[in-house]
């Protein structure tokens, strides 16, 4: 077996990568901090933050705030926006510098770019798209709970001879905490050793995607393939509601609604107060991504499709006329 960068016992602390974006640091680290600190607090460990960037001190005090206890950054002109060369070299110094036990990133296009890079770098294992994570009872193991094959598989993943042992969990799995800008933490600048010449790719545009966050979503009205292309009564609804449209999987595949709304292991993971959910049969790989909503109401012409099973109302018809009626009802309280 290739050892790790570093051993077990040299290893310590609980980090969290923090991606940020213009300084803004990204929902899901800080969800990370909210289970990071859960995490931390049930073992007596310190929660650090890794910060990468330029001029990004607000983003230490946000993370602060969120639940760490110490934020490391890293400050340099040419992190100001994310490459995978010069964060995997900055972020590995850093952390062969300290040598953290664990290391949390997002499971984002670069935090899922950057966790690989650095575990092929550091020799160690990771686990990716994590459902949850747990230290193993008495132990400094971190264990990763993943799905696999479509969902019928429920892994437990831990790392158990090299350091860090690090995990990636998607934006909306964790809750996000709330922040406590009472909090006091620890803001240290780590040296960077950086240059262009160690930087192989060139940012010539940046495009902003405009799509919607189904994930920030309170109220959720979800169609499938039982809206047969329909979405103008969902979207009415999701209106009057004040809330977004979502999709299952095959909504999207055929064209009828947009990608960036469908929920599920391979769409969003949302957890809405309300969510509305129309024509969906409730596959597995639908409801890991509803499954947290707080009440969930479900419309379906077959009385045995598993959407039930989860649903807390369960509403069994063709759901054009439920919809309507939905509509008529609330255009008279909100015109
Ligand atoms: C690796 C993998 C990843 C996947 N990831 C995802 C994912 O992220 N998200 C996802 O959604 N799926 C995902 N899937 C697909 C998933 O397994 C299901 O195929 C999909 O969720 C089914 O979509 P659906 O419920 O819209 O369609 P169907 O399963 O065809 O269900 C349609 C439902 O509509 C009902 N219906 C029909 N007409 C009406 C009507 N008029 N009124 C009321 N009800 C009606 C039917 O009774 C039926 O229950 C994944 C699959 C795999 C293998």
């Amino acid at each position: 077996m290739i050892p790790s960068a570093y051993f077990p016992a040299e290893a310590s602390g609980l980090w969290v990568f923090l991606e940020q974006e213009a300084g803004k640091l990204e929902s899901v680290a800080l969800e990370l901090l909210g289970k990071g600190r859960e995490l931390a607090d049930a073992r007596g460990l310190p929660l650090t933050g890794l910060l990468l960037g330029h001029g990004v001190e607000h983003a230490a005090l946000e993370a602060i705030a969120h639940g760490a206890d110490h934020v490391l950054i890293a400050d340099h002109a040419l992190l100001d926006t994310y490459t995978t060369d010069g964060y995997t070299k900055v972020a590995c110094q850093a952390i062969l510098d300290r040598k953290p036990e664990t290391l949390l990133l997002g499971a984002t296009p670069n935090g899922r770019d950057l966790a690989g890079r650095l575990a092929v770098r550091l020799k160690t294992g990771l686990t990716a798209d994590c459902t949850n994570l747990a230290f193993q009872e008495g132990t400094d193991l971190l264990v990763g709970e993943v799905t696999g094959f479509g969902g019928g598989v429920l892994a437990s993943i831990k790392c158990a001879h090299h350091r860090p042992q690090m995990a990636t969990v998607r934006p909306g799995i964790f809750p996000l905490p709330s922040p406590d800008p009472t909090r006091t933490g620890r803001i240290e600048w780590f040296s960077v050793t950086l240059s262009p010449g160690e930087i192989r790719t060139e940012i010539l545009e940046r495009v902003r995607h405009e799509g919607v966050d189904i994930t920030r979503a309170r109220v959720i009205v979800a169609g499938g393939r039982g809206v047969k292309g329909d979405f103008a009564p969902l979207t009415e609804l999701a209106r009057l509601l004040g809330g977004e449209v979502g999709a299952s999987r095959v909504a999207c595949d055929l064209g009828w609604i947009g990608r960036d709304r469908q929920i599920g292991q391979t769409g969003f993971v949302t957890r809405p107060k309300v969510a509305l959910v129309c024509g969906i049969s409730g596959a597995t790989q639908f409801t890991v991504g509803i499954k947290d909503a707080e009440l969930i109401i479900a419309i379906n012409s077959d009385p045995e499709a598993s959407i039930f099973e989860e649903a807390d109302l369960c509403i069994v018809d063709d759901l054009f006329p439920v919809l309507e009626a939905l509509i008529a009802e609330l255009r008279e309280e909100t015109p």
